[in-house]
């Protein structure tokens, strides 16, 4: 890792569990022996995190997986960031590709988002990545930095933002990016951030790899220079697979 913060790992558990697979879950964390210099981050379905953060480790913090671009009111269906602080969250990802090409959010509703949360104190864990026709028309530096680009004109400050480097055409479809292609985009942001924003800001910001992370690949992934830690998704929702890759810091 080239970035002076610790190794962050983030599971992003999606659309996923019931009362009892998550309990099974938090007990399988909570039993697992995890390396004390990694930054670890779950990301449960909103109607989960209560329950999560009453069963689960302190030494792991919550994340929840959206959040409304301003103060709760009338905005049916959306959750605040005071509520999320409420429940306990620290963190909050933003600009997951399922937002983006599924729901169809864009790059100025999600930097809406990232500046307010931000403001009120949560953490941001920065999404961005290319399509696979994009990566073949071989705009992939165009669209990462186009939607870096998104965040650093919105945020206050990049103090509390970890940035999440996902290809789309490797999320969730156990087609991982060989640790050089991820090096390639994670050295390019990071390139980006120092011509763009600051020096300081480049070194300190982690970038993290997610797309197909898992406990085989992940050791040789967690080698790269610029890989800062990872955002699992499939992979977090079994505890000891999860363990290994928390643990696969170098
Ligand atoms: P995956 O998901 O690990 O299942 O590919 C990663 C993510 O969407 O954050």
């Amino acid at each position: 890792m080239a970035s002076s913060g610790k190794f962050f790992v983030g599971g992003n558990w999606k659309c996923n569990g019931t009362r009892d697979s998550i309990s099974k879950l938090v007990s399988d964390l909570n039993s697992a022996t995890l390396e004390s210099d990694v930054d670890v981050v779950v990301a449960p379905p909103f109607v989960y995190i209560d329950q999560v953060k009453n069963s689960l480790s302190d030494r792991i913090e919550i994340a929840a997986q959206n959040c409304w671009t301003g103060k709760g009111g009338a905005f049916t269906g959306e959750i605040s960031v005071e509520q999320l602080k409420d429940l306990g969250c620290k963190w909050v990802v933003l600009g997951h590709s399922e937002r983006r090409h599924i729901i169809g959010e864009d790059d100025k509703f999600i930097g809406k988002k990232a500046a307010y949360a931000l403001s009120e104190g949560l953490g941001v864990i920065a999404c961005i990545g290319e399509l696979l026709e994009e990566r073949e028309a071989g705009k992939t530096f165009d669209v990462c930095f186009q939607q870096l680009k998104a965040f650093a004109d919105a945020v206050p400050s990049w103090d509390n933002v970890v940035i999440a480097y996902e290809p789309v055409w490797a999320i969730g479809t156990g087609k991982v990016a060989t640790p050089e292609q991820a090096q390639e985009v994670h050295a390019a942001v990071r390139d980006w951030l120092n011509k763009n924003v600051s020096a300081d800001v480049a070194s300190k910001t982690r970038i993290i790899y997610g797309g197909s992370v898992n406990g085989g690949n992940c050791a040789e992934l967690a080698k790269q220079e610029d890989i800062d830690g990872f955002l699992v998704g499939g992979a977090s929702l079994k505890g000891p697979e999860f363990a290994t890759i928390i643990n696969s810091v170098t």
